[in-house]
């Protein structure tokens, strides 16, 4: 199965590209290239990735497995290993492994020699149908969570689901969570049709990716910099964040985060009587089936409610949430009463 998602960006100097859910095809390189990644990735599965790779000369470069090593540190050591292996402004880097590799990779991409090509080769669920599409690159700071970072699309994106075959669940339902969002908030079709099938089933896997890749596509194409819809992408994060920053990362996935920030906003929607608890109990009951969370104790409604401030998308102590109107249909819901959000929170409290 063959499949193609483009990407067609209006503005300069971004340009068109593809996306292409696929067994893995040759990959040629004109100039120069490095593959980034980690040893984890790499040793399950770089051999298959260099018999695809065909390129003047190619590069490994490999740092720490994780979160905690998105840092700009490891962005001056990729950096230093390109300028080793004389890399130029013809060389191309390859990202291969989960967001986090995407993302670093991308941002170096972004600034080495004033910006290079690079190529996303995902390697989690999550990274293909979310962090590898629609090219927002970066690291994280001392400040917080993707702050330093660059818009720089790829010039190519290449999906292939062999790689999940060594994926633990969790990360696999991480990835799944992202999926269920794109649903909720665009299509209900896609809603019901992920109801009535297992993601794991390779044919309805692949779909489920085609899916969710282009309805972001879409929002991308759109709105490439995030001045309007593409916020949209951030229901359940508003709440994931502020739980993600109280457990501390690492207790939750991401993707995990999101769900139960899903289940809060759909109970915040229901609290304005926008949602219904039919719909979101559908959603729930989505979430519950990939063992995804969709209960978080909350120790102190006001102190995870001043929480949402801190966030780098407030702004001027204003606080957006999106939430589904109905299943396939969103709703940005602008600085709602705080008495409001504290009733909901208090429904979730410990
Ligand atoms: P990750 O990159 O940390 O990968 C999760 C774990 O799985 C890692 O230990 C990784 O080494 C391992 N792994 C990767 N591929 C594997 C495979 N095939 N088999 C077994 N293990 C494998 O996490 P992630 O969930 O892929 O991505 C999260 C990151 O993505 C975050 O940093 C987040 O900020 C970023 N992100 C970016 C965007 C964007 O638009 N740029 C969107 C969403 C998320
Ligand atoms: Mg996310």
């Amino acid at each position: 199965m063959r499949m193609k998602v483009s990407i067609t960006l209006p503005t300069p100097p971004s340009r068109d590209y593809e996306i292409t859910i696929d067994t893995l095809p040759k990959i040629t390189i004109d100039g120069k290239a490095a593959i980034v990644t980690n040893p984890k990735v790499a040793g399950l599965h770089l051999h298959r990735l260099l018999a695809a790779v065909d390129a003047k000369e190619l590069y490994i470069v490999t740092i720490p497995d994780g979160e905690n090593y998105k840092t700009m540190e490891m962005i001056e050591f990729i950096l230093d290993r390109l300028f080793d292996h004389r890399l130029d402004r013809k060389s191309t880097l390859i990202a291969f492994g989960g967001g986090v590799i995407g993302d670093m990779t991308g941002f170096a991409a972004s600034i080495f020699q004033r910006g290079i090509d690079f190529i996303q080769v995902p390697t989690t669920l999550l990274s293909q149908v979310d962090a590898s599409v629609g090219g927002k690159t970066g690291i994280n700071n001392r400040f917080g969570k993707n702050l330093v970072g660059a818009f720089h699309q790829p010039r190519a994106v290449y999906i292939d689901t062999f790689w999940l075959k060594t994926l633990p669940e969790r990360e696999f339902a991480a990835g799944v969570a992202e999926i269920v969002k794109m649903a909720v908030m665009f299509d209900a079709d896609f809603f019901q049709w992920l109801e009535s099938h297992d993601l794991h089933e390779e044919e309805n896997l692949k779909e489920a990716i085609r899916r969710s890749v282009e309805l972001k596509a879409r929002v991308v194409n759109e709105d490439e910099k995030e001045k309007g819809i593409r916020a949209v992408l951030n229901y359940g994060h508003t709440f994931a964040h502020v739980i993600e920053n109280f457990s501390g990362y690492g207790t939750y996935l991401h993707g995990e985060a999101v769900a139960a920030g899903m289940v809060m906003a759909n109970a915040l929607a229901i609290e304005y009587g926008l949602f219904s608890m039919e719909e979101a109990e559908r959603v729930k009951s989505l979430l519950e089936k990939y063992g995804l969370p969709t209960e978080y104790a909350i120790e102190d409604p006001e102190s995870f409610y001043d929480q949402f401030f801190l966030d780098k998308k407030s702004h001027d102590n204003k606080i957006t949430f999106i939430v589904p109107k109905a299943i396939g249909v969103w709703k940005m819901l602008v600085n709602p009463e705080k008495t409001r959000i504290i009733k909901v929170l208090e429904a979730f409290k410990k």
